[in-house]
This record gives C-alpha cells, structure tokens and sequence, in this order.
C-alpha cells in the first residue's frame, strides 16, 4: 500500500506545496487545516482534477484532543501512518519588552506544544511497524534569533531540540526525526514585509532571489526517501545564513 501522511497546516504556504508534492508522489496525505476551509477545499478539488485525492481534516493542532481526532481518523482510514510533516505555526511581532504571558502562550502552544502533541499522537503506530519519517519544520531565527522574534525564535529552537533528542531516542526504531529550517519564504507569513523590505533581504542574501514555498518541498520529498538521515537540521535559506 502507497505511504500514508499527515501534513500539519496543509492547505496554503510551505505547508500546501508540500501537500502537493508528496500527492503527486503517490503519498496519501491527510492535509490538516484549522481556518483556511476554503483553501483546503480548493485543494482537494484542484488535485482531483489530476486524479489525485487527499483527505482534509479540521483540527487546531495546539489542541491535543483535535489531534487524536486526526490521527485516530487516519488509522481509522488507512491503518498507519509513515510520515508526519509538522509545518503549522504562526508568527509573532514584538519588541521582547511587550510580549504578554498570553502572547507567549498562544505562539508556545501553536508553535511548540503542537509539535510535541502531534507527534506523540502519531509515534505509537510507527513503534509498530519500526518505520517512520518526521519533519519539522522550525526556522532560521530558531538558529540566528530575529530581533522583535524572540517567542518566534524560542519556539523554533525548541523544535531543534526535540528533533535532535527524539532522532536519538526513536533511531533504533528506525523512525527519522530531522528539522527544515527555512529562510525567507514568499508566504502570506511575509506579508507584512514592503516591497523596499523585500528587496533588501534579496540583496542580502547569496544567491540574490526569495525563496519560494516548492523550494521547501523539494527538500521534504528528498527526505522521505531517504534513508540513513536523522537529528539534522537543515536550513534552506539561499545562503543567507551560512
Ligand atoms: P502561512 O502561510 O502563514 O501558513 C501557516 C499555516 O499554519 C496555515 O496552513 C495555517 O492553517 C497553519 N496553522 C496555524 N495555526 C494553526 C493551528 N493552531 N492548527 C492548525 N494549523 C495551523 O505560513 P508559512 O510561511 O506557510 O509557514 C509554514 C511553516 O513554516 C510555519 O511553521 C512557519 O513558522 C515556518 N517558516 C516560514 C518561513 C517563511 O518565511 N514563510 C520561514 C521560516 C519558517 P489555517 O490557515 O488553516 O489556520
């Protein structure tokens, strides 16, 4: 039977072109959504007309219950699951000296708890089978810091450390655990940036271009094929950071 996926925050961004990457490989792919129903809809329907079908599923991945709905929907559906791409995640601009306690805990438990959730809701059927593939996708500011991103940045190097810790304790059952780390991707998380913003990582980056969200995926789709990768973290950012 094809491979079995689940793709967190999976109907725009990173997160759909990974979607549709891996449907095109044949994956079955639970696609999970929160609030862009619409796009995900959309999706599914534009897949279906390359004869592709993906499942989508609601779920507030910083809400432990609406994950296992997911996943027990999953192996209610299909039996296992081989891959777990954890992508959802939101941003947050602030100087550090005005972030809330409540800030905090929205971007920790989105960010961070849902990682932990998710996988720990997932990992059980790849004990099983002593077979699995997990990303996580964190950032460069969870490796560089971003000035007005520390919770961001907390966030995201905190899933450096689950990925490199969970690599070593879930090698020898043969379940890969690594991190992406993107740069500057051209999402609707970028939005706030202006065109003269824009311009300027541009210049500031090595191979002078803005990342595009299939750059991610082809990463994605190389490292579910692999087979002697874990613990990594790699960043895909035009040499911005090297
Ligand atoms: P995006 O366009 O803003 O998309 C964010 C995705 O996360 C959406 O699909 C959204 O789903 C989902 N999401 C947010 N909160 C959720 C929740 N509670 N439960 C379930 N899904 C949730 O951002 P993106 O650029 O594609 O980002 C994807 C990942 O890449 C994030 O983890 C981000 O931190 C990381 N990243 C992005 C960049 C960049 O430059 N774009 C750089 C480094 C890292 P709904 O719309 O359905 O709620």
């Amino acid at each position: 039977m094809e491979r079995v996926a689940i793709v967190t925050g999976g109907s725009r961004g990173i997160g759909r072109a990974i979607v549709e990457d891996l449907a095109r490989k044949n994956i079955k792919i639970i696609a999970n959504y929160n609030q862009s129903e619409e796009k995900a809809r959309k999706l599914k329907e534009e897949l279906e007309k390359e004869n592709i079908s993906i499942d989508i599923f609601k779920a507030d991945v910083s809400k432990r219950e609406q994950v296992k709905a997911m996943v027990d929907y999953t192996i209610k559906k299909y039996g296992k699951i081989d891959i777990l791409i954890n992508n959802a995640g939101i941003d947050q601009e602030k100087m550090f000296q005005d972030i809330t306690d409540e800030d905090w805990d929205k971007i920790v438990k989105v960010n961070l708890y849902s990682v932990f959730c998710t996988t720990q809701e997932v990992i059980k059927y790849m004990l099983n089978k002593k077979d699995g593939c997990i990303i996580n996708i964190s950032s460069i500011y969870g490796i560089s810091g971003g000035s007005c991103a520390v919770a961001y940045s907390a966030t995201k190097a905190g899933i450096d450390g689950m990925t490199k810790s969970l690599a070593k304790e879930l090698g020898p059952s043969n379940i890969r655990v690594n991190s992406i780390a993107p740069g500057y991707i051209n999402t609707d998380m970028n939005k706030r940036y202006s065109k003269e913003e824009i311009e300027q990582i541009k210049e500031e980056t090595p191979l002078v271009k803005i990342g595009k969200p299939e750059d991610i995926a082809k990463c994605i789709e190389w490292l579910v094929d692999d087979n002697f990768t874990t613990g990594q973290v790699i960043s895909i950012n035009g040499g911005w950071e090297i």
